[in-house]
């Protein structure tokens, strides 16, 4: 092992994610990942002298984000979402391309997707691992499974089963192209024309169907869901994570937090007229979105309460621009708003996260053996989560892909 291969981070605040506070300390990172953390004269008696440092100038630094609710090939009606799904398959790989890296620059330095294009993002996953393209570490689901007609039939993010048999055939063949989990959608939703939230959309045999198999492979199962007689009934059936849930009830929270159902609230898809006016996304879908936002965040708030596991997902790219930062930072700042001590919020998007992916050995806080995924911004998170907005540092794998003061986006 070579000193150059070492670099401390220094004069900074740490937010390792295990205490609550932040202190002044440094981190070293040696083979893309964490070597020491903690009171900078330890660091360094830990680090080669030959190590490189990197000065942060007394900025706040924490672990990478993870956004639990991607879409890179995301298409919703209007003109907006037509262009995506009109797209070859190579400028599909290029579009996505693009959004990855801008996730990456955006501080999201890990994603679960939850439905993508024609199994696009496998390739893109291959492409980041072989450093062809940056972009974030990718968990994925592969295609959502739905029924015919369900929600978000129309493209080739999602594949059309109808019967028990057809959605264990559905599992398996996302397991076999890569899947890290399944998705499915078992009711309606916002951007569905001819369903309304509260349409149930499978049947029981067919949830179980899915959850079943997919746990014998050893895969978790999320659900598209919103009201909450379907989620109860999925929920008793053993699914692990609820989207959404725009219309959960005081039983169903409780019953998600004793079987340990995690929630991805997703409060912005119900608040983000900015974004949907963008994409030239129609009357109908807009009302409807807007509409659900007060009911939304009753659920959240439910949820919150009872003591659900919560994660945080934007739906949205996460690096989308909007109302004066990112999808996933305003998302983070909706769920503090509604109710999540900031240190709690930074948890639901790091090591919270981790663990339901189970890489949380791997990722997720600033530990000794982690990956050196981090980010950097100028004030302090723990106090405010719009601290993330002055994020201006981004490190992925022991490499700074993003220094704003070098004008570095790599
Ligand atoms: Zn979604």
């Amino acid at each position: 092992m070579t000193g150059s291969a070492t670099t401390i981070v220094r004069n900074c605040h740490v937010f390792d994610g295990v205490q609550d506070r932040p202190y002044a300390g440094a981190v070293a990172v040696r083979d893309g990942r964490i070597l020491a953390v903690g009171p900078e004269a330890g660091v360094r008696a830990a680090a080669p002298d030959s190590a490189r440092e990197v000065d942060l100038g007394g900025g706040y630094v924490m672990a990478g984000l993870l956004n639990m609710h991607t879409h890179l090939s995301l298409s919703l009606p209007g003109p907006g979402g037509d262009a995506v799904s009109r797209m070859s398959p190579h400028s599909l790989a290029l579009y996505m391309a693009s959004g990855a890296r801008r996730t990456l620059h955006s501080g999201v330095t890990t994603v679960r997707c939850v439905a993508e294009k024609a199994h696009a993002e496998f390739a893109l996953r291959a492409a980041i691992d072989a450093g062809w393209t940056s972009g974030p570490r990718i968990f994925t689901a592969g295609r959502a499974l739905v029924c015919t007609g369900g929600h978000g039939h129309e493209g080739s993010d999602t594949l059309e089963c109808d019967g028990a048999d057809a959605f264990r055939r559905g599992t398996r063949a996302q397991i076999s192209a890569g899947a890290d989990l399944i998705k499915v959608m078992i009711s309606g939703g916002i951007a569905g024309e001819h369903e309304a939230i509260d349409t149930p959309q499978l049947t029981g045999d067919e949830i179980a169907a899915v959850i079943e198999t997919a746990h014998a492979w050893g895969r978790k199962v999320t659900a598209h869901a919103g009201p909450a007689p379907i989620i109860e009934q999925a929920v008793r059936l053993g699914l692990d994570c609820v989207e959404h849930g725009y219309q959960l009830t005081e039983p169903v929270v409780k019953l998600m937090a004793e079987n340990g159902t995690s929630l991805v609230p997703t409060l912005i898809v119900t608040r983000c007229k900015d974004f949907f006016d963008s994409l030239g996304v129609p009357e109908w879908m807009q009302q409807r979105s807007l509409g659900a936002g007060e009911r939304h965040v009753e659920s959240y708030r439910l949820a919150l309460a009872a003591g659900v596991e919560l994660m945080l997902g934007s739906d949205m790219p996460p690096f989308q621009p909007t109302e004066g930062t990112t999808a996933t930072v305003r998302e983070l700042e909706h769920m503090a708003a509604f109710g999540l001590a900031p240190v709690e919020a930074l948890r639901a998007a790091t090591i919270v996260p981790a663990r339901w992916l189970g890489a949380d050995e791997q990722l997720g806080t600033v530990e000794p053996g982690k990956y050196a995924d981090l980010i950097a911004m100028d004030t302090d998170p723990t106090q405010d989560v719009s601290a993330l907005r002055s994020l201006r540092w981004v490190m992925k794998g022991g490499e700074v892909v993003r220094d704003d003061r070098t004008g570095l986006r790599a």
